[in-house]
């Protein structure tokens, strides 16, 4: 088990990269707010970053070794919360932006949770259920006395799902000699899980589409929608929204994507993926590519998919009059520069993507009571947790003329500083 413990960098707000983007994030809303010195000093660097050498066996009896990670950026608020990801580019520095993006996205829910992300470099999809197994569970005994109901809850992200969560909660749980369902959130509902975690995120990016448009005075059944990426969030939130009465115009995957002016139907969409394991080829739609996809005409764009996708590359392309980020950041500093500039209404990842962890909360709750909530519970509160988010960075963006990002980051930021400036410096 390695510490490490690295030297401040100084943010090069050009730069591309994820942890770039989150730096130059946190410094510009530093500066709007006059944040004092010393805390911005503790918030530009995570404050623990553990980084592990996860070795398993292959179902041919050979040995492979992958790096994993487990960042705390901040616990000031509550037990550190955050995702695990599993994807062949996770290196440290990614896991340390999303770690971050956290801790706003959890204080500006008002949920009462620090920020962590955890990630191991492996493809999962070249290893088999057993291989994948083994793997989680050598990970989670690697990272065990990082994790805990009152320490730090993993979840799903990007590639892991309630499946690895339940192997995590066992492995955990085995250490411990009795169950712990509050260890990790993202669950299936029989051994602790929360009914409507599963498409949590993608509701709640359905109710941030729909407090913007009333904001801006569009009405639902008006606009036309593009999702890049059809996985847990993007596909989810097609369905939610063309079941809403939007006009989902165009979806995509890795493997590449589908336009149609007068609406995809996405549960056509579902059987072919079922079928190919792809959006891409799906009848009675035309083909784009996913750097197509961002720049479609469209009202609502939803990044869905991966980091960095929108930047100076192609970011005045995007013909979109809203972006919704529904990934952890989708648009890079001065991609969000470019589309500020050309008055395109940028909802940010740490408003946006809100609703998993919310729901994870609440999964947090019911487990540590051991009382369950009905479905219809789980997605009312949700509604309102997401709508009061909305008004409040919505309210803060009109009254100081920010953009909703820098409003987000303001509330976000400033709800962690009065946590450290209310504790004090210890010792
Ligand atoms: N991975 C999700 C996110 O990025 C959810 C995290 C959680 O539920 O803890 O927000």
């Amino acid at each position: 088990m390695t510490q490490l413990n690295e030297p401040h960098l100084p943010a090069d707000p050009s730069g591309d990269s994820a942890w770039e983007t989150a730096l130059a994030q946190l410094d510009e809303a530093a500066e709007l707010m006059g944040l004092a010195p010393g805390v911005h000093e503790i918030l530009r660097a995570p404050k623990r970053s553990l980084s592990v050498s996860v070795p398993f066996r292959l179902d041919d009896g050979s040995t492979r070794v992958c790096q994993g990670y487990r960042v705390h950026h901040n616990v000031t608020r509550g037990p550190a919360k955050g995702g695990l990801r599993y994807h062949s580019s996770v290196d440290l520095d990614e896991v340390k932006a999303l770690a971050m993006w956290m801790t706003w996205k959890c204080a500006v829910a008002q949920i009462p949770f620090g920020g962590a992300k955890g990630g191991v470099a492996v493809d999962p999809k070249a290893l088999s259920r057993s291989e994948l197994e083994r793997m989680t569970r050598r990970y989670a005994s690697e990272i065990l006395p990082f994790i805990g109901p009152e320490r730090d809850i993993p979840a799903p992200d990007m590639n892991t799902d309630e499946d690895i969560m339940s192997w995590i909660m066992d492995t955990y749980s085995m250490n411990h000699g009795y169950s712990v369902p509050g260890v990790v959130t993202g669950k299936p509902v029989s051994i602790g899980g929360s009914r409507g975690r599963a498409g949590a995120t993608s509701r709640g990016v359905m109710y941030t589409i729909f407090s913007t448009l009333k904001s801006l005075g569009i009405g639902i059944e008006e606009v036309s929608v593009a999702i890049q990426g059809y996985g847990k969030v993007g596909g989810h939130a097609a369905q939610l929204l063309h079941d809403a009465g939007c006009r989902v115009v165009a979806v995509s995957d890795v493997d590449g994507g589908l336009y149609r002016d007068r609406g995809l139907d996405p549960e056509a969409i579902n059987r072919h993926k079922k079928l190919g394991g792809s959006v891409s080829g799906c009848p009675g739609a035309e083909p784009v590519t996913n750097a197509e996809l961002l720049e479609i005409d469209c009202d609502v764009l939803v990044p869905a998919a991966v980091e960095g996708v929108i930047s100076v590359k192609n970011a005045d392309k995007v013909k979109a009059r809203v972006v919704c980020e529904a990934a952890n950041g989708p648009i890079t500093f001065e991609g969000d520069k470019i589309l500020s500039e050309r008055g395109v209404f940028v909802v940010p990842d740490i408003l946006a993507n809100s609703g998993g962890v919310t729901v994870s909360y609440f999964e947090w709750v019911q487990d540590i009571q051991a009382y369950f909530w009905s479905e219809e519970d789980v997605n009312e509160r949700l509604r309102q947790i997401m709508e009061r988010a909305f008004v409040e960075v919505y309210q803060m963006a009109e009254d100081k003329g920010l953009t909703m990002r820098q409003a987000a980051h303001w509330i976000g930021v400033g709800r962690v500083a009065e946590a450290h400036l209310t504790r004090g410096l210890f010792p």
